[in-house]
């Protein structure tokens, strides 16, 4: 299955053709497919499926889109959520409270409150400071919190440094030195009611080694609690599976990912908590854009396109490729500099890339732009924010309208204070 086939030389999302997403929604626009979704989300489940019963908790900050977190729901995922933001999105999309798990250094007293409000499955608990909180607000309100206690397994995920997550000096989790001494800690507190640990050591990872070395680690840290008496019945394994963003590149199988972690996990007797975002959601969206113009330059031309780095940030923050091509090709190539209209030079999404040749008005695709792209989207340069749509075979809607730039003025105010001085000089 294709998502994003190319029919009589123009390139659709599934039997909506990309032009004519971009003649009634405009341009810039992200477009999902939900049969993409759907296949991606079958795809991990069956993977793991062997493996006991575990959740697969979709991460929602890959993609925290309403509809999106719907499609997912109905394939059976739960959430791991990282805000009080994603909580409530998470249960507005039906995704049962009992499949949610919260990770995150910075959940406030009052993201931990609406977690026992919600009875949420899981809260994983990413220091001994957030574990003597957490126990107060549950006490004080008379429950225990189920939670799970998150360790920095100090492994080199081998991916970018800014979303590498497992390493010793990193903000996440608690060292694996003294993961037992906090467990011991956390058992004795009489507002939490610990099951088990959690780890997640970074995205976009290309190679198992990293993954298996800290699975190994938290093996061995799961026996070293059951010796202390503790009863572990879950272990979250995180997320992180990278995905190709270019044509040609190979990454671990789900397979190979499944069998690795049942090699490792054979005799540790818990449920397994998953937290995959990227591989669900990555290839199923494009950012979908329109030239405004090509500019001549020293040593390529710009290809100027609507979509800029506040849309899609991938690029200009983690210098991250994303392939891109015309929704009709011309035939010809050229070289060219990829860029948006943002006042700043980081606002590349790719420099001497050999593309179609594109002119004025031609529409095209930012590729894999479904994990990461519109929820990391800004307003950066008085831009709005983008919309998105999703497609199911031949019918599409509008899944997050446009956001304008006035609407965004609009939350703004002039305090009476100024308005009184305008236009008086000092
Ligand atoms: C970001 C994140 C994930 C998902 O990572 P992917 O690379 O998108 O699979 C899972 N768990 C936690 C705690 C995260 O922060």
């Amino acid at each position: 299955m294709n998502p994003f086939p190319i029919v009589a030389g123009e390139l659709y999302a599934e039997e909506v053709p990309l032009s004519r997403i971009a003649a009634e929604v405009g341009t810039p626009v992200y477009v999902y497919s939900r049969a993409a979704l759907e296949r991606n989300a079958t795809a991990f489940r069956d993977a793991v499926a062997p493996l006991g019963d575990p959740l697969c908790a979709f991460a929602v900050k890959a993609n925290p889109n309403l509809a999106v977190l719907r499609v997912l729901a109905a394939q059976g995922f739960g959430a791991d959520v990282v805000s009080g933001g994603e909580l409530r999105r998470a249960r507005a999309a039906g995704i049962a409270a009992d499949k949610i798990v919260f990770s995150g250094v910075g959940k406030t007293a009052a993201e931990l409150t609406l977690a026992l409000e919600e009875r949420i499955g899981q809260i994983n608990i990413e220091s001994v400071e957030e574990a003597d909180e957490l126990s107060a607000i549950a006490a004080a309100r008379g429950v225990q919190a189920v939670c799970a206690l998150r360790v920095n397994p100090d492994v080199d995920a081998g991916t970018h440094d800014k979303i590498s997550t497992g390493k010793a000096d990193s903000k996440f989790g608690v060292p694996l030195a003294e993961a037992v001494e906090v467990y011991d800690r956390m058992a004795t507190l009489p507002g939490l009611a610990p099951c088990g640990v959690a780890l997640h050591i970074g995205s976009q990872l290309a190679d198992l080694a990293p993954l298996e070395r800290a699975f190994t680690r938290l093996g061995n840290l799961v026996t070293r609690l059951r010796q202390k008496g503790h009863a572990i019945t879950r272990v979250d394994l995180g997320g992180g599976l990278g995905i190709p963003y270019r044509q040609g590149e190979m990454f671990p199988s789900l397979a190979d990912y499944a069998a690795m972690v049942a090699r490792v996990t054979r005799s540790w007797d818990v449920r397994l908590i998953f937290e995959p975002g990227r591989i669900i959601v990555g290839d199923a969206g494009v950012l979908l854009t329109r030239v405004v113009r090509v500019k001549r330059g020293a040593a390529n031309p710009f290809v100027v396109v609507d979509a800029a780095m506040n849309d899609l940030a991938r690029p200009a923050m983690y210098g991250a490729w994303h392939d891109f091509m015309p929704v009709r090709a011309s035939g010809a190539r050229m070289v060219a500099n990829i860029v948006g209209p943002i006042c700043e030079t980081g606002d590349t999404f790719a420099t001497g890339r050999e593309i179609d040749r594109l002119e004025s008005g031609d529409l095209a695709v930012f590729r894999t732009a479904g994990a990461y792209g519109a929820t990391m989207a800004s307003s950066y340069n008085s831009r709005g924010f983008v919309p998105e749509v999703l497609v199911d075979a031949d019918r599409f809607a509008v899944v997050a309208d446009r956001i304008a730039p006035d609407a965004i003025m609009a939350a703004e105010r002039v305090p009476d204070w100024l308005s009184d001085d305008a236009g008086q000089a000092r």
